[in-house]
């Protein structure tokens, strides 16, 4: 099964909160490059899938910090994910 194939479905991954595509993604067609938000216990991480760039925050300042950060990264990220097992 290929990874678009697999990774394209609409389950997300566990507390992820929000998804964004990046600029990569746009730029492709590969829907899988996004940056996500997940939220776990009382932390707020955003993590990129292209880059593997991160931020990290008190689920207190979530909104002012990691969720604009998430945005405005995949706005402008156009890293393409390391192909899986190289
Ligand atoms: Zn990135």
């Amino acid at each position: 099964m290929s990874r678009t194939a697999r990774e394209s479905s609409a389950v997300w991954p566990e507390g992820v909160i929000a998804r964004h595509l990046t600029k990569a993604a746009e730029i492709t067609g590969d829907s899988t490059i996004t940056v996500d938000v997940t939220e776990t216990g009382d932390e707020v991480r955003a993590v990129c899938r292209g880059c593997g760039a991160d931020r990290l925050n008190s689920i207190a300042y979530s909104n002012v910090t990691v969720v604009p950060w998430a945005r405005a990264h995949a706005e402008s990220c156009r890293a393409l994910p390391r192909p899986e097992g190289s």
